[in-house]
């Protein structure tokens, strides 16, 4: 049975999003309030419709309660954006992702009950930065205000020691959690396994530990 997603608000957030779940065969309902918008989608989702999320009676008739998961990338008008989330937990949609324009609108979206507040401008800022910052690091994802996941690039300073050799989770308190070596991931890696030069670390642990491994382990 094919997963059944609603996505709200057609920006280059929302689009995009829509165009991913299709292409991973879900079904997918895409609203928004201008239908020039509804009509560039309407060969893209599975269903296109034009209509005001603010409008409760609206979003009812369009049976969005039965949808196990709705996503709301209403950019620019944060009232529309609150205001539709709300009325979606009220009317018991199981999970809802919305997209944040600040920490004011997130706060609110937060107290609200979204299962899921995402910033997309700022995640992508701290991901590229990173990447900026250390050539090693490759990618960055926050699990929490201090702690990350990150993919680092192995070099030779470390290539040819193995985990156990180099202990990691000792001398730098993060966690090898896969590695990536081709096209082949190795999950929770054994303490015996040699790391080879490039291969991808993907590492967990807090903002500085990442960052002391990445500066004390591989210069
Ligand atoms: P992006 O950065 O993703 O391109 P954005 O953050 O600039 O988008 P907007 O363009 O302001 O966001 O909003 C995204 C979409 O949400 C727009 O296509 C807009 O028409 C739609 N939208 C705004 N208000 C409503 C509403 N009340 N009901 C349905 N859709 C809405």
């Amino acid at each position: 049975m094919k997963r059944e997603f609603v996505v709200i608000g057609l920006g280059r957030f929302g689009g995009s999003i829509v165009k991913e779940l299709v292409d991973q065969d879900a079904y997918v309902m895409a609203i928004d309030i201008s239908p020039a918008k509804v009509d560039e989608f309407a060969a893209i989702a599975t269903q296109a419709v034009a209509a005001d999320t603010t409008d409760e009676i609206a979003l009812k008739s369009l049976g969005i309660q039965n949808f196990e998961h709705v996503i709301v990338a209403i950019g620019e008008n944060i009232q529309a954006s609150i205001l539709t989330s709300l009325i979606l937990k009220e009317i018991g949609v199981p999970k809802i992702t919305v997209k944040a324009q600040n920490d004011y609108h997130e706060k609110v979206l937060v107290k609200i009950g979204a299962d899921r507040v995402v910033r997309p401008e700022r995640d992508m800022g701290i991901r590229v930065a990173n990447n900026i910052v250390s050539n090693n690091i490759l990618d960055y994802l926050d699990l929490s205000d201090e702690h990350s996941i990150a993919e680092i690039r192995a070099n030779e300073k470390i290539a040819g020691h193995s985990l156990v050799e180099l202990n990691i989770r000792a001398s730098y308190g993060v966690n090898i959690v896969a590695i990536k070596r081709g096209s082949n991931i190795y999950i929770s890696p054994k303490a015996d396994e040699r790391i080879e030069n490039d291969d991808i670390l993907i590492i967990i642990g807090s903002d500085f530990d990442i960052h002391n491994f990445e500066k004390r382990a591989l210069h």
